[in-house]
């Protein structure tokens, strides 16, 4: 199970499990599983149900299985299963020997589905399925029954066996629980067991042509694998009951269904449907690219599994639905980052920023600490130089009184190097700066002063002639909208993805010692946020960083304030 640093607030559901281990009623045991069908990636949503599920798992001392729901052949792959196990694992949770597949019980549903026909609890319905819809009612109206439903067990029997055997087209026939057509619950009107349908399935094959319906498929799973609590999102409290008709009905082993709200991030769109467009039609590069917000994107984007694990956490698990704002997941990556990552620095924007009082052709190597929150990271050698590379927004000829960074006859500190001051600068024809001259104080190396002198502002800074050029990533989210799962049909959508939430950079200048590290690692670029070599493009060769965060931390500030 494992990812041992995060446990569990109190919740409502672990109440429950408390109360059914003091009654006895699954003698102690609590087994719990993830169930994600393979028709996507998983995404942040996913992670607040694979943390909650696993992280009960090790806090009960039980287990969770992870359960591929596959029941849809049509739409399920195994590039997914396969991309889901990666994701899982990296997350740091460990499912051990319990890897199973909702298509192994294929055999066994069939039984209990035969089983039910032989209480006279289910039925072969020819009714198309707009048919059946008409007949279903409404939640005003009752349902009708259907013309088909008083046939014979054995007659069912039959047909349901021929079903199976594939002698009848897709559409043509359904197994349908016998329930109550004017039950209040929708879902209790004979709802759909099997459909027929042609189609080959990723693990299966061409063994089956009549598919098993979510709703039957998944209590039927959770009983065969000896699961005690079943936890979903709140959509499926309605289908508590059939839940428990099937098992009740089946009398096998009945687990505890528990719901709780799902998690809602602001600008963040969680179905999969709408992410497969996305990638689908190319707005964005395949299900990793780093705005996206799966595992595997936000794995590129720089997020570390702690980061995840304990946003997770944070959200709390609820019984009615809200929405996080996404400046609270921003904030997690922060404070995790911020022990981690090393620091560096990379002038996104350059000019040149020229010590005229520095002699020509030399170089010092200045030390600099990689990471001041964690002594063991150790020190970096920086080259330091007549010619070095500023942002341009560090200077300006004419600025307002509070601003603390470069101008004519203003000191500064140049990060682990030297106090520096201004003293002209030059303009192309347009008056756009080009160079910044400065001479510098030897008493400040490593950028402090003994005479007590302050500056206010300090700067980050690349030597030109050790840069390393890098092409850096800058993104923003995907949606224009806070909700954008508000977009119903096809033009809204189009009409809120936010147009510039990627700006590349093609000729940022990076210090020297960084250039060649593995792709993933992470940094903190000094005053620019924070940083990832690329999982794909980075070598050392080009170096590519996606920006995983600003340093900007307007969730603390909201924190602060309440
Ligand atoms: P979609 O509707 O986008 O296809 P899904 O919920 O059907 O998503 P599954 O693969 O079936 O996706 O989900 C696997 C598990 O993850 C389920 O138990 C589901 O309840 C849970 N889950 C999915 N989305 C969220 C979410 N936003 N918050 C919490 N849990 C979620
Ligand atoms: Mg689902």
């Amino acid at each position: 199970m494992s990812a041992e640093n995060t446990t569990q607030q109190n919740n409502f559901i672990r109440t429950i499990i408390d109360e059914h281990n003091a009654s006895n009623r699954f003698g102690g045991r609590v087994q719990l599983r993830f169930p994600p069908e393979p028709n996507g990636y998983l995404h942040i949503g996913h992670v607040k149900s694979i943390c909650l599920n696993f992280g009960l798992a090790r806090d009960y001392n039980g287990k969770c299985n992870l359960r591929f729901d596959d029941t849809n052949p049509v739409k399920e792959e195994d590039e997914y299963v396969r991309a889901i196990k990666e994701d899982i694992k990296w997350l740091g949770f460990d499912w051990g020997e319990t890897e199973f597949y909702a298509s192994d019980y294929f055999d066994t549903l069939y039984e209990y589905a035969q089983k039910l026909v032989g209480k006279g609890l289910a039925y072969v319905d020819d009714l198309s399925s707009e048919e059946i819809r008409a007949y279903r009612g409404t939640l005003k109206e009752p349902g009708k029954n259907s013309p088909w439903r008083e046939r014979s067990v054995e007659e069912n029997l039959d047909l349901l066996e021929r079903m199976k055997r594939g002698e009848f087209p897709d559409g043509t026939k359904v197994l349908r629980a016998k329930i109550d057509m004017s039950s209040p619950n929708m879902n209790m009107r004979d709802p759909v067991m099997y459909r027929i349908l042609h189609a080959r399935h990723h693990r299966t094959g061409d063994k089956w042509c009549i598919y098993p319906m979510y709703d039957w498929a998944h209590g039927q799973s959770d009983s065969i694998e000896g699961v005690t609590h079943s936890i979903c999102t709140l959509e499926f409290e309605d289908h508590r009951p059939l839940y428990e008709w099937f098992l009740d009905k089946l009398e096998i082993h009945k687990p505890q269904q528990i719901e709780f709200a799902r998690l809602n991030l602001s600008y963040t769109l969680m179905s999969k449907r709408k992410l497969l467009k996305l990638v689908n039609e190319g707005i964005v590069d395949g299900w990793d690219d780093p705005r996206m917000p799966t595992i595997a994107g936000m794995r590129r984007r720089g997020v570390t599994p702690a980061a995840l694990r304990n946003f997770s956490e944070s959200v709390g698990v609820a019984k009615s639905n809200s929405v996080v704002d996404v400046a609270q997941f921003d904030f997690a990556v922060r404070e995790d980052l911020n022990k981690t990552a090393l620091r560096a620095m990379a002038v996104l924007d350059p000019i040149r920023l020229v010590i005229e009082d520095y002699p020509e052709g030399k170089t010092e190597w200045l030390e600099g600490e990689n990471n001041p929150e964690d002594e063991s990271a150790g020190k970096r050698k920086i080259p330091f130089e007549r010619e070095l590379y500023i942002e341009r927004a560090d200077f300006m000829f004419d600025p307002p009184k509070k601003y603390f960074r470069l101008a004519p006859g203003r000191e500064v500190r140049l990060k682990h190097a030297y106090y520096v001051t201004c003293t002209r600068y030059e303009t192309d024809d347009e008056g756009k700066v080009t160079t910044v001259y400065a001479s510098h104080d030897p008493e400040t190396r490593g950028g402090w002063s003994n005479d007590g002198r302050k500056v206010k502002g300090t700067l980050h800074w690349v030597a030109v002639n050790h840069a390393v050029e890098a092409e850096v990533r800058l993104y923003d989210h995907l949606f224009t909208e806070a909700n954008p799962s508000a977009a119903r049909d096809d033009e809204s959508f189009y009409a809120i993805i936010n147009k510039d939430s990627l700006k590349v950079l093609p000729r940022v200048k990076i210090e020297p010692a960084i250039a060649d590290c593995a792709p993933g690692t992470r940094f903190q670029f000094l005053r620019q946020g924070y940083f990832c070599a690329d999982l794909k493009d980075h070598t050392a060769g080009r170096p590519v960083f996606n920006r995983t965060t600003s340093l900007r931390d307007s969730w603390a500030k909201i924190k602060k304030k309440s």
